[in-house]
């Protein structure tokens, strides 16, 4: 009966921190959602003994002899000397390792893309978690070795994140178990992998850390296989930066294959034949001396505009998510950014970015486009992306759930504070304004309602463009309704062709089905185009399949005006509108729209450099 009166009394206790002082809150995990069904799916397993099955983590052929990649065992003596010298030892190993952090990021910043030096940046973070060092102090203190007991430390938190069988999770244990080890090797004098690996080699491992994946050549590693892992594992995402193709989750007798077995490995198809013929590497080899030519050439004419061999012109721009893409992209011929993802700067953080902060970093952004103009998208998380300070209940169907426009409906603030950060920063840049999936004409009226609003509040009346992601089938469907609102669309082909084919984006069995190059989503892209010709507004795609070099001429013919790309494909998607002309494309489009599933389409548009390959 006095539940009421209990509540009001701890309320205020509780809101006031329980008497701690300085107490933060733990930064919210990227796009976590701990649950049993998030397992990682089952291996595929094949019938032929020559096909080994795992799943694409990085594109690409390379054929070579198979190398097995093996761990050692680490060897520490488990009782210490004095407890205050062990720990002296400790905090050496520690400094030492934060520092082979920093030049491995700075060295992962130059060969490849900046963005994944974020990854050594997460484990130096790794260094500072307080639980670890309590558990490795405590040991110490009960007279283990420096190393005994941080081995114990790390390897029971990486256990125990293991046990929690999400993939993402599992993940976090690889780079525990990476980071710990490179302290441990710096304690006890030890180099781990000092393996020669030989030029030419199909690498396979259990596992492969993030440390090991960087230092790697991709002139002597021509593939990579783990048995662990998955699509989006930081392996992957270094191997593509490092453009070496890569299977992950391949089965597990690939560990006791023969360091002489010859294997081609198709990071594509996620894929790895053994005992290939002489004529097929022979085909192998000469693919990939063409592709590197043709990426020699496409880098060479990147600063070249896309133009149609018949003078029509696209806009080729990129798709971003911090101030260093925005750099690369320009260096590689960007045109602009047709989509700043803006969650960096709200995701893994205790507190909502303010006003200021925003409007500073949107304008560095602009800053480094020099005059190209920039989209910013407003805010797009929920349930699948939470964050910790934006408590939102669990939902069943998070991606048909409170998700994109519809956070920023719900939680009005957030959304406001960020529209005045982007006024204010476009009044010295060339700044749009794009808002995320978009299903009805209620929210686009809403939030340029909004929008209006904030604009009167800083006393503004600018022309600032406004523009909505197309990633909902009725929006596709009711586009001419849509481009009387607004000023321009840009098609979010990941969320269309998910919600088109209702198949989950990341469904370890359906994500590798959700092609975007289905006439199905192709029918809805031309849709939207012809809704917002007939109003005058252009239309631009910022998903996955404007980076698809095989559908650039379908979308060109299709009539859409802009493609955002990814930033390392920008040259290579440039050199694909210049090879044809504009009524080739609109042929190939027509044709297009006539197949009956993906693949026929893709048959339509066979790559020049797979030919023979
Ligand atoms: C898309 O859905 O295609 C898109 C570009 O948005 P995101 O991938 O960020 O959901
Ligand atoms: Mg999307």
């Amino acid at each position: 009966p006095d539940a009421q009166q209990a509540i009001d009394a701890i309320t205020p206790v509780l809101d006031a921190g329980l008497g701690d002082e300085g107490t933060q809150a733990a930064p919210a995990p990227a796009t976590t959602i701990i649950s049993e069904d998030a397992a990682p799916a089952p291996h595929r397993r094949s019938t032929d003994p020559n096909l080994l099955l795992g799943v694409s983590a990085s594109s690409g052929l390379g054929v070579g002899k198979v190398f097995q990649l093996r761990r050692q065992e680490v060897q520490v003596q488990e009782y210490g000397g004095n407890p205050h010298e062990e720990q002296r030892l400790l905090d050496d190993a520690l400094d030492q390792a934060r520092l082979q952090l920093d030049a491995l990021q700075a060295e992962v910043s130059a060969q490849a893309d900046p963005a994944k030096a974020a990854i050594f940046a997460a484990h130096q973070e790794l260094l500072g978690d307080p639980e670890l060092m309590e558990i490795a102090e405590s040991g110490i203190r009960n007279g283990k070795s420096a190393a005994f007991a941080w081995h114990h430390a790390f390897s029971t938190q990486a256990d125990l994140l293991e046990t929690l069988k999400n993939e993402l999770i599992a993940g976090r244990a690889v780079d525990l178990r990476d980071v710990g080890l490179r302290v441990l090797n710096i304690m006890t004098g030890q180099v781990s992998n000092e393996q020669e690996i030989p030029a030419g080699s199909i690498l396979i491992a259990e596992e492969l850390t993030p440390s090991d994946t960087a230092s790697l050549d991709p002139e002597r590693v021509l593939g990579i296989c783990t048995v662990g892992g998955g699509a989006t594992s930081h392996v992957a995402i270094l191997a593509q930066a490092l453009g070496i193709p890569a299977v992950a989750g391949i089965e597990p007798r690939a560990l006791d294959l023969d360091e002489t077995t010859m294997a081609v490995l198709d990071g594509s198809k996620g894929q790895l034949r053994l005992n290939p013929d002489e004529s097929e590497i022979l085909r192998i080899k000469s693919f990939r001396e063409k592709l590197a030519l043709k990426q020699q050439s496409d880098l060479a004419a990147a600063h070249q505009p896309a133009i149609t061999s018949d003078g029509h012109d696209v806009e080729v721009v990129a798709n971003i998510g911090n101030i260093e893409d925005a750099r690369r992209s320009v260096e590689l011929g960007g045109e602009g950014v047709g989509l700043l993802r803006s969650e960096f700067l709200y995701l893994d953080r205790a507190t909502a970015p303010t006003e200021d902060e925003q409007t500073e970093i949107y304008s560095s952004i602009a800053e480094a486009l020099d005059n190209r103009p920039l989209i910013i998208r407003t805010l797009d998380v929920g349930g699948d992306k939470p964050l910790t300070y934006l408590p939102m209940p669990r939902e069943e169907n998070p991606f048909l759930g409170v998700r994109g426009i519809r956070v920023g409906l719900e939680k009005p603030e957030l959304l406001r504070t960020q529209l005045r950060a982007i006024l204010r920063a476009s009044r010295q840049h060339k700044i749009r304004i794009m808002f995320p999936m978009v299903s009805t004409m209620d929210e686009i009226r809403s939030v340029k309602a909004m929008l209006a609003e904030e604009q009167a509040r800083l006393g503004e009346s600018g022309l600032l463009e406004v523009g909505i992601m197309v990633e909902v089938p009725s929006t596709a469907v009711m586009a001419s309704q849509f481009a009387k609102e607004v000023d321009f669309f840009s098609i979010g082909s990941n969320d269309l062709t998910q919600y088109t084919l209702a198949m989950d984006r990341d469904h370890p069995r359906l994500a590798s089905s959700a092609d975007a190059m289905n006439p199905a989503v192709l029918k809805l892209i031309a849709e939207t185009v012809k809704g917002a010709h007939k109003h005058g507004k252009w239309v631009g795609v910022c998903g996955g399949i404007a980076s698809d070099p095989q559908a650039v001429a379908i979308l060109v013919g299709i009539g859409v005006d802009e493609l955002s790309v990814s930033v390392p494909s920008i040259p290579a998607i440039k050199a694909e509108v210049r090879a044809r002309s504009l009524a080739e494309c609109r042929e190939l489009a027509k044709q297009a729209l006539e197949q009956d599933d993906a693949a026929a389409v893709r048959a339509l548009v066979p790559l020049d450099i797979l030919n023979g390959a």
